[in-house]
């Protein structure tokens, strides 16, 4: 990777933790819980002995509202500076990922939207104020051009959500169908995926849930199918702006720059498949005993995240996963690792194993 690459990286990975509540069935069982939230310091402590420090924190009562303002707001901001970003959900199965970062469902309670209806709203929002501040500057500028893809990972190949017929997991013709590639520019995108061009928030809350619902639903997948592959839903951002003014000059409104933003916003594999131990008879004929993305991931992120390793070697290219995101992962973009975990005990294992890859983000 060229070094200069890598540069002001360290700041730009972000880990936070949320703890979801117990379930119902586990309050009814009596869990006892085995994390501790500690805000004040950013720390998570476990089983009352391991304390582990990120960059935000979150209790198993926040609500959806706190996380955005707090960790994602801004992020979403920096995009109209041009800044690419990455959101990225982790954690065991049942741990929460999905409802965090919001999948379509429509709920009764709006407060209850995860990240992504809450981005895309905002992403409209700000799209509206930039076309206004130009027009009452008397300056013509072209809308905002957004577009959104939905892409699946599953065992190293990829799938586009927004196609039905190809999503059939059974049959691998698809195989090449999609491959990964990077253009003279530095940017990367895949070969023949979907591209829905959208003109507002309505539009392009019906684009994913379109693709949550061919994500869970085709007829030939198996349950588990989604518990271990990834979801990645992007939104192509593309704008034209006046070149702002330095303190020695005045705007010339026809000085135009054009700024692009890519936003992933990614539902990770259960981190469970991660593990090699506990492989069972089906998992070993599909040939998966290890999540490479995930794995892949880890190894990215720590080195993104270590200012020691600034200008080592960056393996994206080790996964599909990792390869998609390339150029938005590091470089001249922001990266949030958002770990679910479960507060209970019986899932104390897991927890710490969460934690622990959350903790190499930092
Ligand atoms: P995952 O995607 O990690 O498998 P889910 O997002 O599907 O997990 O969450 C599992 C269950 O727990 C769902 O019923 C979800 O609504 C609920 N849940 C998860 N996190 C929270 C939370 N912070 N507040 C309320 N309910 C939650
Ligand atoms: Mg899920």
């Amino acid at each position: 990777e060229p070094a200069h690459l890598n540069k002001e990286i360290a700041s730009c990975v972000k880990a936070a933790v949320r703890v979801r509540p117990l379930a119902n069935n586990e309050q009814q069982d009596l869990c006892q819980t085995c994390v501790e939230v500690q805000r004040s310091t950013n720390e998570i402590i476990l089983a009352n002995s391991s304390a582990f420090t990120f960059d935000h924190v979150f209790l198993p009562e926040t609500n959806q509202e706190d996380i955005y303002r707090e960790c994602v707001h801004d992020m979403i901001e920096g995009c109209f500076q041009g800044y690419s970003a990455s959101i990225l959900a982790y954690g065991q199965t049942g741990s929460g990922k999905t409802f965090t970062m919001g999948s379509g469902i429509e709920y009764m309670d709006p407060s209850k939207e995860g990240i992504l209806p809450r981005a895309i709203m905002h992403i409209f929002q700000r799209c509206a104020s930039y076309e206004r501040e130009a027009e009452a500057k008397g300056i013509m500028v072209p809308k905002c051009v957004v577009s959104c893809q939905f892409i699946e990972i599953y065992n190293e190949n990829i799938y586009d959500l927004f196609n039905k017929e190809n999503n059939d997991f059974r049959s691998q013709k698809n195989t090449d169908k999609h491959v990964v590639f990077e253009n003279s520019n530095g940017e990367i995108s895949v070969t023949n995926i979907t591209t829905r061009f959208v003109t507002t928030a309505h539009e392009t809350l019906n684009c994913l849930r379109e693709g949550a619902l061919s994500r869970t639903t085709a007829s030939t997948r198996m349950n588990s199918v989604s518990s271990r592959s990834h979801a990645i839903f992007t939104v192509n951002l593309q704008f034209e702006r006046v070149i702002p003014s330095t303190p020695a000059s005045t705007p010339n409104p026809s000085l135009r720059e054009q700024i692009r933003a890519k936003i992933h916003f990614v539902d990770l594999a259960g981190s469970e498949s991660l593990k090699r131990t506990g492989a069972t008879g089906q998992r070993a004929k599909e040939g998966i005993s290890i999540n490479s993305g995930l794995l892949v991931l880890g190894n990215v992120i720590s080195i993104l995240g270590d200012p020691l390793k600034k200008g080592a070697h960056v393996p994206y290219r080790d996964s599909k996963l990792t390869r998609l995101l390339q150029d938005s992962l590091g470089g001249n973009s922001r990266t949030l690792m958002i770990a679910c975990v479960s507060p209970v005990d019986r899932d104390f294992s897991e927890t710490k194993s969460t934690l622990n890859y959350a903790q190499r983000a930092r």
